[in-house]
């Protein structure tokens, strides 16, 4: 195993020679470094490597990680890519730049009330099933559009996109990446403002290449840089 450093120099190299296929500029992809399930200890060797973006997914170890004196004042920009239920916005909000995992107008709502009593804008994506498997979560396609609509009125919160996790087999996730886009093209036409929606979260270790040629702008890659789970 290389070294995390090394990881991470790799990775952005492959993210811009496939930016340079894509006919893409580097700096329209972020790259967040997933590192759920990893110590305080890896994110901080991660950190002097240059990397400043980092994903989590469970709330209480992200809490957790929050206090780790390793990490303690360290102007990380925090996203948080884990399935988020609505009684737990109330530990989040405030304390990521961006939370990907939501599937549902209540989830929202109790966001923009946090928002409202904190008096900050939280930025959000809508999580979308595009694969279509069940055991996934994630909105139906088809339920994207009402659910954005009964969203966009809501105070302090702005809907910057829509996020998915796709099929394992990397020809299949890339039809699912286009489609995905075309999600976040519909729903631009209809928004009150298209401008908020640009960001397409897709693409892991196994298909951030397919996301990027899709057009992603964040890619979430956690075992390419900090080794298995
Ligand atoms: C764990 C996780 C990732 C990272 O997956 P890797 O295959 O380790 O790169 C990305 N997105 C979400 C939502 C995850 O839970």
């Amino acid at each position: 195993m290389d070294s995390i450093a090394e990881n991470l120099a790799f990775i952005k190299d492959q993210i811009a020679s496939a930016c340079l296929r894509a006919g893409r500029r580097t700096e329209e992809v972020c790259l967040i470094a997933v590192s759920k399930t990893k110590s305080p200890s890896a994110i901080r060797e991660a950190w002097d490597a240059g990397q400043r973006t980092f994903g989590e997914s469970y709330v209480q170890e992200f809490l957790d990680k929050l206090e780790d004196p390793q990490l303690n004042g360290l102007p990380i920009d925090w996203h948080f890519i884990g399935h988020l239920q609505s009684n737990k916005v109330r530990q989040v909000a405030g304390k990521v730049a961006m939370i990907h995992g939501i599937d549902k107008a209540s989830t929202v709502e109790e966001l923009s009330k946090r928002a409202v009593q904190h008096d900050i804008v939280m930025d959000y994506l809508l999580e979308v099933n595009v694969s279509r498997e069940s055991s996934k979560y994630g909105l139906d396609p088809a339920s994207l559009m009402p659910t954005a609509e009964a969203c966009f009125p809501l105070p302090n919160v702005r809907l910057r996109g829509l996020m998915t996790i796709a099929s394992p087999d990397p020809l299949q996730a890339r039809r699912e990446f286009a489609e995905l886009r075309e999600c976040l093209d519909r729903l631009r036409s209809n928004a009150p403002d298209p401008s908020l929606l640009n960001e397409l979260s897709m693409g892991m270790s196994q298909d951030f290449e397919e996301a990027v040629m899709e057009g992603a702008t964040l890619i979430r890659i956690g075992t390419a840089i900090f080794g298995w789970r």
